[in-house]
């Protein structure tokens, strides 16, 4: 019988429930477990795609082209668990699917409501994923404990063991537990509230994972024991980790949570090797090399904007043994200082997807900057697309030279809208999305990196190179690295005269694990690991 964990949060927001989801699930796998990962998000879009990263942080893109909640890039990358549509639902998605069942006339005769349809469509998406090849689900509830928008997946949650079996589940609730400066002590009636309003609904948590920038003493843990209900065990501390993330899964283990969610399920299972993990932070703490990247895009004060790529850099120098230094920068400051002022002193330059114009002129500019100096580039998406745009205006001689996304009447339109983009007016999931195969020239960057000419990668756009520049542009010296199978769309475009221009149509972030550097990453930081050791480059003239 499949098991569930409900992973729910309190008293505050962005306490790192993803993180510590995923890190349950990392540790459960490496005990040889069976897992699958879920998240639940309480707002009405039916997905992210149309929210603004400032909303809502990236839009994460699964294989099946679904465009989910960032959190499930974290279960991506702490574990093997294989993520569908059915890992993210919205309140959105929910409501959506419960009025066309009562259009169709599913629920002839009735009054449609919160309980128990609404309820009832929840708890089909969670135990849908129980299957005989899952020895665990985990689902994650979005929001925080005593928000309006997750009463309906809490009370579906709450019904779940009335149908499985109170012994087949397990609420783990995370929690903060803040220090007060003036009182010098850790305060934990915050928890106890939020406890408490999981207890009104019926929820009695089995785990408290109690995030805290200091040690709890034994007074506090007997104290959130006896006040929550929980076994003294059970209250488990995750402390602020300065260092690095990848710390998160180690730390819980510590504090043996595996073990007491094994021990509450009956399960017995072989020692968990986190080998693996011990290495990630070795080589993170003991590096060989040191580089610094400069990730140009609109986003630089917001982190989660580009979470997966910050991630991916990180994987890269995971590999490569080196301390990778990630410096964000405004793609309208390079607009307004200038790409030779802001740039200075970097080892290599990463261009990342994006959409609007706002900036766009700033990263053609830092691109060209990378061109001429021989500045290893990784361009993603927007990133490669400017990246033709500053190869057709300076270097082919287009003057002009635009996508029609920013300039709908360029005299040079080298981006084009896809063809099967043209009649599409509705936005919701309407991009070209998910994983398509790309076939590479043996003879390219990528292909050495990737060690293979047939990929398959994640995307999300609906403009293209336009082929009718690709004549002109290959003469002008530009490799078209990367095609779709049938060689009508580019997806990847080099600079052979260059030690690493790469710009990709796809999002290989997406694709990138700690224990696996995605291999453009790996080859963008080994590049910028050469030009920081100074090896020489001069462009041809
Ligand atoms: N805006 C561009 C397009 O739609 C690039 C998209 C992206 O960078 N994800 O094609």
């Amino acid at each position: 019988m499949t098991k569930h964990i409900f992973v729910t949060g309190g008293v505050v927001s962005s306490l790192g429930k993803g993180l510590t989801s995923a890190s349950i699930g990392m540790l459960l796998e490496s005990r040889g477990l069976r897992v699958k990962m879920q998240k639940l998000d309480p707002y009405i879009n039916v997905d992210p795609g149309t929210m603004s990263p400032f909303q809502h942080g990236e839009v994460y893109v699964l294989d099946d082209g679904s465009e989910t909640d960032l959190d499930l890039g974290h279960y991506e990358r702490f574990t093997s668990t294989r993520l569908t549509r059915d890992s993210n639902y919205t309140t959105g998605q929910i409501y959506l699917s419960v009025i066309n069942k009562e259009r169709r006339g599913e629920f002839l005769g009735k009054t449609v409501q919160v309980i128990p349809h609404i309820t009832n469509e929840i708890k089909e998406v969670v135990k849908k994923l129980a299957d005989d090849e899952t020895d665990i689900v985990i689902t994650e509830i979005g929001g925080t404990v005593g928000d309006i928008e997750s009463l309906p997946f809490l009370e579906a949650i709450r019904q779940i063991p009335l149908d499985v079996g109170r012994e087949n589940c397990m609420f783990i609730h995370l929690t903060l537990v803040p220090y007060l400066k003036a009182a010098g002590e850790l305060k934990t009636k915050p928890t106890q509230h939020s406890v408490g309003i999981l207890r009104q609904i019926g929820i009695q948590p089995d785990v408290l994972v109690c995030r805290t920038e200091r040690a709890l003493d034994v007074d506090d843990r007997e104290k959130i024991a006896l006040f929550c209900n929980v076994p003294l065990e059970s209250v488990i501390e995750e402390r602020d980790k300065d260092f690095s993330i990848y710390e998160v899964p180690l730390s819980l283990q510590s504090n043996r949570i595996d073990e007491i969610i094994l021990r509450r399920f009956g399960l017995t299972a072989p020692a968990a090797n986190l080998d693996p993990w011990h290495e990630i932070l070795h080589r993170l703490r003991n590096p060989e090399h040191e580089v610094s990247i400069a990730v140009v895009g609109k986003y630089a004060d917001h982190r989660d904007a580009y979470k997966s790529i910050y991630e991916a850099l990180d994987h890269g120098g995971i590999h490569r043994r080196t301390q990778v230094r990630v410096q964000p920068i405004n793609s309208e400051d390079i607009e307004e200082e200038g790409a030779e002022r802001l740039l200075a002193g970097f080892d290599a330059l990463l261009v990342p997807g994006g959409f609007g114009e706002r900036g766009v002129e700033g990263k053609v500019k830092a691109i060209r900057f990378a061109r001429e100096r021989g500045l290893p580039f990784l361009g993603i998406c927007l990133g490669m697309q400017c990246a033709v745009i500053d190869f057709a205006r300076h270097v082919a001689g287009l003057e002009g030279a635009h996508s029609t996304e920013f300039d709908r009447s360029s005299v040079h339109p080298v981006i084009c809208l896809l063809e099967e983009q043209k009649d599409v007016t509705d936005k919701g999931g309407t991009m070209r999305l998910g994983a398509q195969p790309a076939t590479l020239q043996a003879d390219s960057r990528s292909a050495e990196a990737y060690g293979t000419c047939e990929v398959s990668e994640r995307h999300r756009h609906r403009y293209e190179f336009n082929n009718n520049y690709r004549g002109q542009l290959e003469a002008a010296g530009l490799k078209i690295a990367g095609t779709s199978p049938d060689g009508s769309l580019v997806e990847i475009v080099e600079l052979p005269d260059h030690p690493w221009f790469v710009a990709v149509q796809f999002h290989p972030e997406f694709k990138s694990k700690p224990t696996a550097a995605h291999p453009l990453f790996a080859g963008l930081v080994r590049a910028a690991v050469a030009r920081h050791a100074g090896s020489a480059w001069v462009a041809e003239t």
